[in-house]
C-alpha cells in the first residue's frame, strides 16, 4: 500500500454521474478525485459500443444544462458522439487532472476518529477525504444468462456491453437473444450484414415510432450563437417527455390512450407478426422502446424471429423454449444488465461497523433517501443511487439535481463548522413508505418481470413521480431530515 491520497470529495466512477459531480465540485471550489475503474470516461458510453448503439432521449436534453453541446448531430445521438461529448466536456472543465484511472475501489470505510471516508482499490492504492460520492451507474455489469450448452458453442459469443468490434457480421449466420433496448438498436445494422439473422424474443416490448433527424448547419449555427434559442429547444424536448408521465400510472385514461394508439401502430407495422410483437403486460412496465426500422428488419427475408428464449444450444444449433431452433456461426447477446446488484464488488462500512449491504439486505433491497444519502452512513452520497432511474425523461436531469443536492448538503455542514451530515432514520422511513405506496400505482408495478425490480418483485431501481416533483425536492433538502454533527 503506498502514500494514502487526498482530496474534499472522492468520486467514485467516471460516467455522467461521476463528471457532472465532479464539474460541480470544482465550481464549488472544491477539490474533486475521481477513482475510475477503466482507461477512459463515460461510463456506459464507453462500455457499449455495439452496432447501432445510440441514445433514445434527444441529445440537447441528454447533455448537462451547464455544458452544453450546439453541435449535435441529431436528435438522438450515436454512441461515438456521446463518448465524444463526455471526453470534451471532462477536458474543457478542467477536470481530467482529478481522474485516477484504473483504481477499481473495493472498499469504502469510514473513520469515526476523523469523519473521513478511505477509499481502497484493487491496485492497492488509498484515498481519503471528509465526503465520499459513488457515481457507478446502474447498468454497469453485463448479465450472461445460464444456458445449457452456450460453453460448447463453436463460435463467438459478443454481448452489447463488451462488443468486439474486431467481428465482422457479413455472410455470417447470427443469433440475436433478447429484444431490449440493446437488442432493437443493433438489430437492424447486423440484418444488414448478416447472411441470416435470427432473432429469440422471450418477450415483446412496447415499441413507439422514433422519429430521428438530423439538426441542419443552420440549426447548429442557431445554438452556437442563440443560446437563449438552445435553452429554449432543450426545456420544449423536457416538456414534451415530462408530459408524458401519466402514461406510467396504470389505469390511467393517458395510459389507455397510449397503450391503444401503440397496438395499433404494430398491427399496422408488423403485419404477420403482430401477434407474436404485441406485449401482453402494461406499457411502460417494461422500458419502452423507440425504433422506426424495427418491423420492416423483422419483415426482411434474411430475418426470423423466434418468439421464446434462447433455451439450449447443441453445437452450432440453439433451441428455442418453443422448440423452434436454428443454426449460428455467432451469437449476439442482448441481455442487459445485473441492475440489481447496487455498488458490486464494494464493501462499505460506516461508523458502528455496519455494512452497507447488510443494511439493504434487511431493508428488503437496495434504498436512500431521495436515492442519495442513507441513514447510518453520514457524509456518503450516491448519484443515480437506487430509485432514481426513469422511464421517461432524460437520466442527465436528475444526476444533475444530485450533485446539486449533495453540495447543498455539503455547504449546510460547512457553515455549521461541522464534519458530518446525515440522513434521519426517520426520514428514511417516511420517504421508502410513501415511494413505495407511490410506485404502487405505476405501470412498473404491473405484471412483468424487468430491471426495475428486485428479485421479490420490489422496485429499486425507478423513481415514483415526475422530473418535476424530483428537482423541487431535491432543490432544498429539508432541514429536519438531516442531522449536523461533530
Ligand atoms: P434489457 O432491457 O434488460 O433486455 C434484456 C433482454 O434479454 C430482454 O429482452 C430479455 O427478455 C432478454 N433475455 C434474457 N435472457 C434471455 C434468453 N435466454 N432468451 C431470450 N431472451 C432473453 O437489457 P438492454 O436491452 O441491454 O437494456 C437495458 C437498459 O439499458 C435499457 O432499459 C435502457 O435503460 C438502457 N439502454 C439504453 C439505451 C439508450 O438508447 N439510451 C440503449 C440500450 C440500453 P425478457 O424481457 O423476457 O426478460
Amino acid at each position: 500500500m503506498g502514500d494514502t491520497h487526498t482530496a474534499d470529495i472522492l468520486i467514485i466512477g467516471a460516467g455522467f454521474g461521476g463528471i457532472c459531480m465532479g464539474l460541480r465540485a470544482l465550481r464549488a471550489g472544491l477539490r474533486p478525485l475521481i477513482l475510475e475503474r477503466a482507461s477512459d470516461v463515460g461510463g456506459t458510453w464507453r462500455d457499449n459500443t455495439y452496432p447501432g448503439c445510440a441514445c433514445d432521449t434527444q441529445s440537447h436534453h441528454y447533455s448537462l444544462s451547464f455544458a452544453p453541446n450546439p453541435d449535435w448531430s441529431q436528435r438522438f445521438p450515436p454512441q461515438p458522439e456521446i463518448l465524444a461529448y463526455a471526453r470534451r466536456i471532462t477536458r474543457e472543465g478542467g477536470l481530467w487532472p482529478h481522474i485516477r484511472f484504473q483504481q477499481t475501489v473495493t472498499s469504502l470505510t469510514f473513520d469515526t476518529a476523523t469523519s473521513h471516508w478511505t477509499a481502497r482499490t484493487a491496485e492497492a492504492e488509498q484515498y481519503r477525504a471528509p465526503v465520499a460520492v459513488t457515481a457507478v451507474g446502474q447498468l454497469n455489469q453485463p448479465a450472461h444468462p445460464r444456458i445449457e450448452g452456450m460453453a460448447d458453442f463453436p463460435g463467438p459469443v459478443l454481448h452489447s456491453a463488451h462488443w468486439d468490434n474486431g467481428f465482422d457480421p457479413t455472410g455470417q449466420d447470427i443469433a440475436v437473444v433478447g429484444s431490449g433496448a440493446s437488442a432493437i438498436q443493433m438489430i437492424p445494422p447486423l440484418a444488414d450484414k448478416a447472411r441470416h439473422l435470427t432473432v429469440f424474443q422471450r418477450s415483446p416490448n412496447w415499441v413507439v415510432p422514433r422519429d430521428n433527424r438530423t439538426y441542419s448547419n443552420l440549426q447548429r449555427r442557431l445554438f452556437r450563437y442563440l443560446p437563449g434559442w438552445r435553452r429554449l429547444h432543450r426545456a420544449a424536448i423536457w416538456w414534451e417527455w415530462e408530459r408524458s408521465w401519466p402514461e406510467f400510472i396504470d389505469g390511467s385514461r393517458q395510459a389507455r390512450k397510449r397503450s391503444a394508439e401503440t397496438r395499433a401502430d404494430i398491427r399496422a407495422k408488423a403485419g404477420p407478426l403482430a401477434d407474436a410483437l404485441t406485449p401482453d403486460y402494461p406499457l411502460g412496465c417494461k422500458r419502452i422502446l423507440l425504433a422506426d426500422d424495427l418491423y420492416p428488419t423483422l419483415r426482411r427475408g434474411n430475418v426470423t424471429l423466434i418468439p421464446a428464449a434462447l433455451e439450449r444450444v447443441e453445437g452450432d444449433r440453439l433451441i428455442g423454449a418453443n422448440g423452434q431452433t436454428c443454426r449460428a456461426d455467432a451469437i449476439a447477446l442482448a441481455t442487459g444488465f445485473r441492475a440489481r446488484d447496487f455498488l458490486p464488488g464494494m464493501t462499505v462500512i460506516g461508523p458502528d461497523g455496519v455494512h452497507l449491504h447488510d443494511r439493504w439486505k434487511a431493508a428488503g433491497g437496495p434504498e436512500a433517501y431521495l436515492g442519495l444519502a442513507l441513514p447510518g452512513f453520514p457524509n456518503l452520497f450516491f448519484v443515480y443511487g437506487p430509485n432514481t432511474n426513469l422511464g421517461h425523461n432524460s437520466i442527465l436531469f436528475m444526476i444533475e439535481c444530485q450533485a446539486h443536492a449533495i453540495l447543498g448538503a455539503l455547504r449546510r455542514m460547512r457553515r455549521r463548522g461541522a464534519t458530518r451530515i446525515e440522513v434521519t432514520e426517520a426520514a428514511m422511513a417516511r420517504y421508502s413508505e410513501k415511494l413505495h405506496r407511490d410506485l404502487g400505482r405505476t405501470a412498473w408495478a404491473g405484471g412483468c418481470d424487468s430491471w426495475y425490480k428486485g428479485d421479490d418483485g420490489r422496485i429499486i431501481n425507478n423513481w415514483s413521480g415526475s422530473t418535476l416533483d424530483y428537482w423541487w425536492r431535491t432543490r432544498r433538502l429539508p432541514k429536519r431530515d438531516f442531522v449536523v454533527s461533530g
